[in-house]
């Protein structure tokens, strides 16, 4: 006979850092906690990962933004881009109101298609959004299983919170949510840290009312989940990556404008720590000026292809760049396809190798290895429910395998 399996109880923290986990006491009172590497992109880069157990390269989810060439989100009115007069933030964000219907009726993801506001209009023809669905649906990621698919295929009941978009802060979402009592996996999904870090900065005084009110709804909800379930939980608690307070906005066009250089000429996409630039669609040389401009800037690199290698980057296509300059820590570009950063205090996205980009895992049962991935996850939540086997078939590839099973170790052969 099989001894019955305690239920899992999964919670994800966006952007907690490892020194603010003793802010949430559920947290801080578990007996396994771990440094976390995330992915050297943004949480779109992460939560793939985390739930396929992939690198980007693998599973292709790195960017918000990429290009696919004539399938951009205007790619119906190609023509009418080239105008001038369509070359105006306000008149953008209009037609984003007006004509984006269709494209964003086709996409159920969690952040469904932002307005684009700094990037050139006639890029838009090109540029799509990456995401189709929302993280909790059957196939989130285009051709890969996530964990949520493997246990849905050996008809795991699952508990999902925080993913109905309902209320702005998913921890709302939470409070009022009623457990089960029977599914075997609950998954808290709670983007609040993130949200009010980027807000105030996570060490802040704000932010430490904002940890006092979401401490609160952690408890009432464990303690609502044990009285229906009559017991504890396993619990498997994580985030995606860290945060770093803001020092310097940069106004990107500005910083190459006084070498001479104009980036309103290259083809390029400005998220809030990397300029990706690619050559088509551009001036040639001032493609290569635009390079040479910021190669000499102390504030940030081009991911080059070692670095890219190591950390899974590279894409035959160059959907998402053929050059990419990635900003170091403290610094953020005001002017981005999101917005102008005005109100960033903190900022995430920075390359993992930087220890203030460590995210957390802890856990109710033991772990090995020292500092994990945020593909362990995949891993250890299908090792946690006996299924690992059964997900590894499902692609040959998932696998970092840092070494964080709690069940005897899966061996490559
Ligand atoms: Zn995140």
């Amino acid at each position: 006979m099989v001894a019955k399996r305690k239920p899992l109880l999964l919670i994800f923290l966006d952007g907690l850092r490892p020194d603010a986990i003793d802010k949430l006491e559920l947290l801080a009172r578990l007996p396994e906690k771990r440094r976390l590497k995330g992915e050297f992109g943004y949480s779109i880069a992460c939560h793939a990962s985390m739930y396929t157990g992939l690198m980007p390269s693998e599973h292709a989810y790195w960017f918000v933004w990429q290009r696919k060439k004539g399938r951009g989100i205007f790619s119906k009115f190609a023509r009418l881009l080239g105008f001038r007069i369509f070359d105006s933030w306000p008149i953008r964000v209009l037609a984003h109101r007006l004509f984006i219907k269709d494209v964003r009726s086709a996409n159920t993801s969690f952040f469904g298609v932002p307005r684009p506001v700094n990037v050139r209009t006639r890029d838009l023809a090109d540029l799509t959004v990456t995401e189709w669905k929302n993280y909790d649906e059957y196939g989130y990621i285009e051709g890969q299983k996530g964990f949520l698919d493997v246990l849905r295929d050996h008809s795991v009941e699952l508990d999902l919170v925080g993913f109905d978009k309902s209320s702005h802060e998913e921890s709302a979402i939470l409070a009022r949510h009623k457990h089960s009592g029977t599914a075997p996996v609950t998954y808290w999904f709670l983007g609040d840290v993130d949200h009010f870090s980027h807000k105030h900065g996570q060490m802040s005084r704000e932010a430490n009312k904002e940890f006092e009110r979401l401490n609160n709804v952690l408890n009432a909800a464990y303690k609502d989940y044990c009285e229906s379930f009559g017991e504890e939980p396993e619990v498997l608690a994580w985030s995606d990556h860290g945060h770093a307070d803001v020092k310097t906005v940069l106004d990107p066009y500005e910083e190459v404008r006084l070498a001479g250089a104009k980036l309103k000429k290259v083809f390029h996409v400005i998220d809030g720590t990397y300029i990706r630039l690619w050559r088509e669609g551009s001036d040639d040389a001032m493609y290569s000026r635009v390079v040479s401009v910021l190669k000499e800037k102390p504030y940030g690199f081009f991911i080059e292809p070692a670095l890219a290698e190591r950390h899974g980057l590279v894409f035959s296509d160059n959907r998402f760049g053929d050059d990419i300059f990635s900003l170091k820590p403290g610094w953020v570009f005001g002017k981005t396809i999101w917005g102008w950063s005005r109100t960033m205090k903190s900022q995430h996205g920075y390359c993992p190798d930087e220890p203030i980009m460590d995210g957390v895992l802890a856990s109710s049962f033991p772990i090995q290895g020292g500092v994990v991935s945020i593909r362990d996850v995949y891993a250890t939540v299908l090792g946690k429910m006996g299924l690992l086997e059964n997900g590894m078939a499902n692609s040959s590839k998932n696998l970092a395998l840092n070494g964080l099973v709690s069940e005897p170790r899966h061996r490559p052969a």
